[in-house]
């Protein structure tokens, strides 16, 4: 049984003022029973407030996005190494804003996941497919690919310390939620991809949908056998509405 995560992608959001009302709303309301796993990723120039912010709280904190280096001459840059230090234990890699405005490449991404997990950090891996490409018929072409980088790179075994994270693009800000059938059909399909390489990865990683996901449409979603929990954008600034979201996560 895989234990659910519900992660909070905060992107470019938030001052001090706003991160202490959301954390102490956040905090306030957490139900100390509930087994699901919770994260949030804030913006890096923040993680210390809101490690702070959380105490003793069962959330973990993650970073957006890391360098592929180790140190250096980087301007910049934030390494692995400055997340753990700071208290980190997870970190977005290859979000489609990334690939997409920074031009991310899928070898990029899996020379990022690499380091993430030198570095002692759980990747959250975006992979994801853009309208025009589901459209065409090519979603599981876009995602394999972008899954195949990095099992070349790093090896199948890797993916052990590795949780996938489902975005389709055109569902990401848009308020269109992937219907609980589509996400499924997607989730499956790349648990079997992984598959066909490790049964014992398939089984166990977690695979996560993000894309306009909210406390209305969670409950079906996360009801699907292949979902094992959510990174959402929008809903994760509102406490409550994060909140229930993880309620309803268990
Ligand atoms: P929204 O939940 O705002 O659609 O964002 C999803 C996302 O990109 C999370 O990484």
């Amino acid at each position: 049984m895989r234990t659910k995560l519900i992660a909070g992608n905060w992107k470019m959001h938030g001052s001090k003022s706003f991160i202490e009302t959301l954390m102490n709303g956040m905090t306030g309301q957490l139900n100390a029973a509930m087994k699901s796993d919770v994260l949030v990723c804030p913006p890096t120039i923040y993680i210390p407030l809101v490690k702070n912010l959380i105490g003793d709280k069962a959330i973990a904190v993650g970073g957006q996005d890391l360098s592929e280096q180790e140190q250096g001459a980087y301007t910049g840059e934030i390494s692995g190494d400055m997340l753990k230090d700071n208290g980190c234990q997870y970190v977005i890699v290859g979000h489609s804003e990334r690939r997409s405005l920074y031009c991310e490449t899928d070898i990029l991404v899996a020379h990022k996941t690499g380091k993430a997990i030198e570095c002692g950090l759980t990747p959250i891996l975006c992979v994801g497919e853009t309208l025009e490409q589901r459209e065409k018929g090519t979603t599981m072409q876009v995602v394999e690919q972008q899954l195949d980088a990095v099992i070349d790179t790093l090896g199948i075994d890797a993916f052990a310390n590795i949780v996938v994270a489902y975005e389709p693009v055109w569902a990401i800000g848009t308020g269109v939620t992937a219907s609980p059938d589509q996400a499924q059909e997607v989730h499956s399909a790349i648990r079997a991809h992984l598959r066909n390489k490790s049964a014992q990865v398939a089984e166990s990683i977690k695979i996560l949908y993000g894309g306009s996901m909210k406390a209305a449409n969670a409950e079906e979603l996360l009801a699907q056998p292949d979902i094992d929990g959510g990174l959402i954008g929008g809903a994760s600034l509102k406490a409550d509405e994060f909140i229930a979201i993880c309620n309803i996560a268990g």
